[in-house]
């Protein structure tokens, strides 16, 4: 199996990306946070309790993320792979990523690091959100907070998979296209 890490802060691109790289590879595509908007829409109860951190720009607890997704994975009939987009966001959630996989006699392939700039990230944010609707990219101040917990929480995740030689930083700025090739090249001389 070829499972992905696509890994970057808010705004970096991860969404868009991860479309060309499952089409590309044939991988199931897995976002915590598509997942989480779905139940939000759907009023259930986990969108209900996902709701109150997310309008904050905080992140759901771990435990119920990485159940959330645990049900995601196994969901899924012999997939060619996964490309993971917003997961894991905490040490602890790589951790139980790890544990999952080994459980299906897999692991994590290649952890791709899009790297841009914060003033950057945050323009593409305010002009994402006319487009995503989404309310947390609407306000500079959930923006803003968004950014510091993943330089706070998130970033760490890195040196997660830089540990297993597993960690490769991409330059994400440019046209979408180029970012797209260089991922392309990362993986392909990886695999
Ligand atoms: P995203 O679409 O990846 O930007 O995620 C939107 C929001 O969903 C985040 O700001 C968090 O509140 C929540 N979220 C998404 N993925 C995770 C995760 N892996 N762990 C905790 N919260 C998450």
């Amino acid at each position: 199996m070829l499972n992905l890490v696509l890994f970057g802060p808010p705004g970096a691109g991860k969404g868009t990306q991860s479309e060309r790289l499952m089409q590309r590879y044939g991988l199931v595509h897995l976002s915590t946070g598509d997942i989480f908007r779905h139940h939000l829409k759907q009023e259930t109860e986990l969108g209900k309790l996902a709701k109150t951190y997310i309008d904050q720009g905080h992140l759901v607890p771990d435990t119920v993320t990485v159940s959330m997704l645990k049900s995601a994975v196994l969901e899924q009939n012999s997939p060619n792979g996964f490309i993971f987009d917003g997961f894991p966001r905490t040490t602890p959630q790589a951790a139980a990523l790890d544990r999952l996989l080994l459980e299906l006699n897999t692991d994590i392939t290649l952890m791709l690091g899009l790297e841009v700039e914060e003033e950057e990230l945050k323009m593409r944010l305010k002009n994402r959100a006319t487009a995503s609707g989404r309310s947390d990219d609407a306000d500079p101040q959930i923006i803003a907070n968004r950014i510091a917990v993943y330089n706070r929480e998130t970033a760490p995740v890195k040196d997660f998979y830089a540990a297993q030689q597993k960690f490769v930083a991409i330059d994400g700025t440019g046209s979408l296209d180029s970012v797209t090739e260089r991922l392309f090249a990362a993986i392909d001389s990886r695999t």
